[in-house]
């Protein structure tokens, strides 16, 4: 029996990546039928399917982000229990990117395709580890898929944040972080290197916040900062949502540092444009060391490619003997980053 090419039974189509034996899509950027969503940021769980496989926490994200969109007939599955759907077995593995994060392993005809959604190798309290799962095709994100981007020890920016914080006692220190992940992430780093005061947060945070503590992710004390007084908040951290850390929001604050908590802040051009006094380069999406090592420790024959940027790592892939392809996804525009 010759084997079938991937791209005969996984396909993109008007809505995104589809697995043709299974009758179910893939992140897809639009209301489906059947998905299978990898996690819960929301260019990866958009709204309006009527079936949905995912982990719980997953689903818990959908329920809390999306309300009436969320998927009508979910489908909770823990990590590293195989279902069969249609003529294909789907098992989720952590991707170690945010709570309830997962892979996608889709074996056919004796073929495995993981799908790996966003992913990081690097230590993250707040959610289970990527798992390394051998296949044959891997869909791999490229969100930092440049050899300029290498992310470093997230403990050492924070330990940045925390010594920023101790040299100026009377003034804010308001983080600019995604709601989703990386919030919590800063949190509970800080909470590791023994930082106990209550952390402020922007109103906007505070929903994923309780969530992960549902989920068992302890963040300490946690307080609205609005409403919280000048002095409460002098020598504080405040967690915002990006955009509020350079508005009228902000302004309230004991003249505050202003850090922003992104992969991005590697690029220094970037923290100057966006005003950021300390930048504090922290990703929950794997960095070019990570990209390149993952893609070949699955030991793939084939490497997809989504999320931009893919030229420097499709080249990459195409120099160690692999076939390469750019998946042209639409609607990959991260929140996260
Ligand atoms: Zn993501
Ligand atoms: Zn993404």
């Amino acid at each position: 029996m010759r084997p079938e090419r991937f791209d005969s039974w996984l396909k993109v189509d008007a809505k995104g990546l589809y697995c043709r034996p299974g009758g179910f899509h893939i992140d897809p950027h639009g209301a489906v039928r059947r998905a299978v969503v990898t996690h819960g940021h929301s260019d990866h769980a958009r709204s309006g399917h009527d079936a949905a496989l995912a982990t719980e926490e997953t689903l818990a994200i959908m329920r809390a982000r999306l309300g009436k969109g969320a998927p009508r007939r979910p489908q909770a599955t823990a990590y590293g229990e195989p279902l069969a759907i249609g003529d294909v077995t789907v098992t989720l593995f952590p991707a170690g990117h945010v709570l309830g994060s997962a892979q996608v392993l889709i074996e056919y005809k004796g073929k495995r395709a993981v799908v790996s959604g966003d992913y990081k190798r690097s230590a993250d309290p707040t959610c289970a580890p990527f798992a390394l799962i051998p296949c044959d095709l891997f869909v791999t994100e490229a969100t930092f898929g440049l050899p300029v981007f290498q992310h470093g020890d997230a403990r050492a920016e924070v330990a940045k944040l925390l010594k920023s914080a101790g040299q100026f006692p009377e003034r804010a220190h308001v983080v600019g972080a995604y709601g989703l992940g990386k919030t919590q992430r800063v949190i509970a780093i800080l909470r590791e290197a023994g930082y106990e005061r209550p952390i402020y947060l922007h109103g906007a945070l505070q929903a994923c916040c309780d969530l992960y503590e549902q989920f068992g992710v302890r963040l300490g004390a946690l307080r609205p900062a609005t409403g919280a007084s000048r002095d409460d908040l002098k020598g504080a951290i405040v967690i915002a949502p990006p955009s509020a850390i350079a508005d009228r929001w902000s302004r309230r604050l004991p003249d505050p540092v202003t850090a922003f908590a992104s992969g991005w802040m590697r690029v220094r051009a970037r923290a100057r444009q966006q005003s950021v006094e300390l930048p504090l380069v922290i990703s929950d999406h794997a960095d070019w060391r990570e990209l390149t090592e993952t893609i070949a420790e699955t030991g793939a024959e084939e490497v997809w490619v989504t999320h931009g940027r893919e030229d420097a790592l499709l080249h990459h892939i195409e120099t160690t003997g692999r076939r390469g392809r750019a998946l042209a996804l639409i609607g990959r525009e991260d929140e996260d980053q």
